[in-house]
């Protein structure tokens, strides 16, 4: 209970004047709405009671629906109006709209209520005449009226009081506005705050929720991964497994494997000291095969004739039966042949009857006779050891003798076309060699060979394997030693070739053939007029014995033996060829007589009458094994040739030359 409210304003003006005004504070945010009420609903809301106070006439008493909505004491209209007004004025719209709606409902009561005396009964209307009554009637009422002021004075003072303490009130609720106001504001960007952060946070979870699910196909990528790895794993370890497996018994094998190696080292090293000890009596046994065989190519004679008779080639006359016989030797037609019968008939001797002489036989012996049907591979049998000699160090040189068309250069390069059956003895001899060395290898020998082709032509010497510009011209060549005081012989501005297989000697021999080709345009037939010496220097070396040994193999293809037929008339062109002829007669008797010299031992050897004996003096010493093919036609035209060139070749034959030395260092 309020203490300040007056007993006057419980009782008589039935105004509630409820809390709610002094409340309000804490409960304005139901407040707004409630304020803003509007008249008709108060009118609803206040109908009842309205109904009630108008019956009671004197006072008013107005209720609202809800308590805490302030209620106005009713007052008399005009100051009911005034306050009202003066509310309005201080509180705002609001406020004041609910005040006046207050007012306005309110009914006009009247100035002095109808007094309930406590003496009882209403006094009766004084007749005109009682003055004094009225009078005092009056002045009962005046008393009653100034009461009433004085009541309504304090009522008024109350009113006021009240008043003030809404305006107070507004007051307040106006500064609570404001703060509300502002931190509506604050809530409001708070809020907006908020939204954005909302607005953010879901962007956030969109990203966030992207990210997930890439993570999760991430996952689900690895988790497939993690199984293929399992497997692969799996498979990984039975394969270990296995590996492991192999390995111990590798491991087994290696141990019994490495105890067999230990054994067979022990075996190797005794291996080896019988290798050695093998190795040692190989040697003694290579060098007795040297010192043997050579002994066999003495027995067989330093120097050998052999002859081989051509065929009739194609589109030459038949010669007449008997012409060339093959007598077999004294072991019957199994011996190879080492006779040779030739038959002439000189028409010159005539018999007196007037009928042919009987021709004439002569026989020939030399080491070997090849007949006309003996093929290239046969005759290199013949000579194959003795080229071998040349590797043991014994110097070797072959001659082939004969007129111009017998076929030495057949014998000693080969026939034409490359065809490998008619291969001449210069490539069979270069690839026997090449063999032999490589066997040789494996008992510690390491052989070199280094070729050279020239021509001698008219004593000037021409080197085969020029190439360039050189190639064809014969430029200038001199046979010299290869330096002061020393044996060996070189032949100035001529070709040196290393060789070391077959093709490298197969592209010198066209090279020749070339060069050769390029000369006969120029000169005719001039390869059938010169001496084509092939010379092979050889060195051998056995590094570990600290042996050496070297020695030439000297292929010469003779020029033709043939005589100028003296009867000829002597023309420029003949002139020449005598002078060829002169030439080749010259070197090839200056060979005959140093072929004699040294089968005679005589102190002088005429080497240096002759380019030919002076470049093969080192083929054709003491130490040195020389054969000589003569080479014949079969022809009957040819027959004066042909015994002219086996009486050459049989007087070689009769030739013995001294016990042969190899060139051993
Ligand atoms: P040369 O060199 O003595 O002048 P060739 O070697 O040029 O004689 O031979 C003359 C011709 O005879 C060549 O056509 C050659 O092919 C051929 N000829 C020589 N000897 C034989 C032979 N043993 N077998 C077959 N044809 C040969
Ligand atoms: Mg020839």
């Amino acid at each position: 209970m309020d203490p300040q409210r007056s007993p006057l304003l419980e009782v008589k003006g039935n105004i509630e004047l409820k809390r709610p005004l002094i409340k309000a504070p804490s409960q304005l945010p139901l407040s707004g709405s409630r304020l803003k009420r509007r008249p008709d609903q108060m009118e609803d809301g206040l109908e009842p009671e309205k109904k009630r106070t108008r019956g009671l006439g004197a006072t008013t008493k107005i209720t609202t629906s809800h308590p805490r909505v302030p209620s106005l004491t009713t007052v008399p209209q005009t100051q009911g109006q005034t306050t009202a007004q003066k509310v309005s004025k201080k509180t705002g719209p609001r406020c004041s709209t609910a005040i006046a709606t207050g007012l306005k409902n309110q009914k006009p009561v009247p100035a002095v209520p109808v007094q309930k005396s406590g003496r009882g009964k209403k006094p009766s209307k004084r007749p005109a005449w009682d003055l004094k009554g009225q009078l005092c009637d009056l002045n009962a009422e005046l008393k009653r009226c100034r009461e009433r002021t004085q009541t309504l004075d304090q009522e008024n003072q109350q009113l006021q009081d009240q008043l003030r303490d809404a305006q107070q009130q507004v007051k307040a609720l106006g500064t609570e506005r404001t703060t509300l106001e502002g931190h509506l504001a604050k809530v409001q960007a708070q809020a907006e705050q908020g939204q954005q952060e909302l607005k953010n946070l879901r962007a956030c979870v969109l990203e966030l929720e992207e990210r997930l699910s890439t993570q999760e196909g991430l996952v689900q990528e690895l988790q497939k991964k993690q199984v293929e790895l399992q497997e692969e794993r799996r498979g990984l370890m039975s394969q270990l497994e296995e590996k492991e497996r192999r390995l111990q018994t590798s491991e087994a094998a290696l141990s019994s494997s490495q105890a067999e190696v230990a054994s067979l080292r022990q075996e190797t090293v005794a291996q080896a000291a019988l290798l050695t000890e093998r190795e040692e009596r190989l040697h003694g046994l290579e060098m007795e095969r040297r010192r043997l065989h050579n002994q066999l190519q003495e027995l067989k004679g330093n120097i050998r004739v052999f002859c081989r008779v051509r065929p009739v080639l194609p589109g030459e006359p038949t010669p007449p039966p008997g012409l060339l016989l093959f007598p077999s030797g004294p072991g019957g037609p199994s011996d190879p042949p080492t006779r040779l019968s030739l038959s002439r008939s000189d028409e010159r001797r005539g018999t007196l009857s007037g009928a042919p002489a009987p021709p004439t036989r002569h026989d020939f012996s030399f080491d070997r006779v090849f007949p006309p049907g003996s093929g290239q591979d046969e005759v290199f049998e013949e000579i194959a050891m003795l080229v071998q000699s040349a590797l043991d160090g014994y110097p070797v040189c072959i001659f082939a003798y004969g007129q111009t068309g017998s076929g030495k250069t057949f014998t000693m390069e080969g026939g034409p076309g490359g065809d490998p059956q008619l291969e001449g003895l210069i490539p069979r001899a270069l690839r026997h060699l090449f063999s032999v060395a490589q066997e040789l290898s494996g008992q510690g020998w390491t052989y070199s060979f280094v070729a050279s082709y020239v021509e001698i032509y008219n004593e000037t010497v021409r080197d085969l394997l020029a190439t360039g510009t050189r190639k064809g011209q014969g430029g200038e060549c001199e046979i010299r030693r290869a330096g002061p005081g020393s044996e060996e012989l070189t032949v100035t501005n001529a070709r040196y070739v290393p060789v070391s297989c077959e093709k490298e000697v197969d592209a010198l021999l066209h090279l020749a053939r070339q060069n050769r080709a390029v000369a006969r345009t120029a000169q005719n037939e001039r390869s059938s007029r010169s001496h084509s010496v092939f010379q092979l220097q050889i060195s051998g070396e056995h590094s570990s014995r600290g042996l050496q040994c070297g020695a030439p193999l000297s292929l010469v293809d003779l020029a033709g033996s043939e005589r100028l037929d003296p009867g000829l008339a002597l023309g420029p062109g003949e002139r020449e060829r005598l002078r060829e002829t002169q030439a080749i007669n010259s070197s090839l008797s200056t060979l005959g007589l140093v072929i004699m010299a040294l089968s005679n031992k005589e102190s002088h050897v005429p080497y240096r009458n002759s380019k030919l004996t002076y470049l093969l003096q080192n083929s054709l010493g003491g130490s040195a094994k020389m054969l000589m093919f003569v080479n014949i036609s079969p022809l009957e035209e040819n027959v004066s040739e042909s015994l002219n060139s086996l009486r050459f070749a049989s007087k070689v034959n009769q030739c013995v030359i001294g016990t042969a030395q190899a060139n051993r260092k």
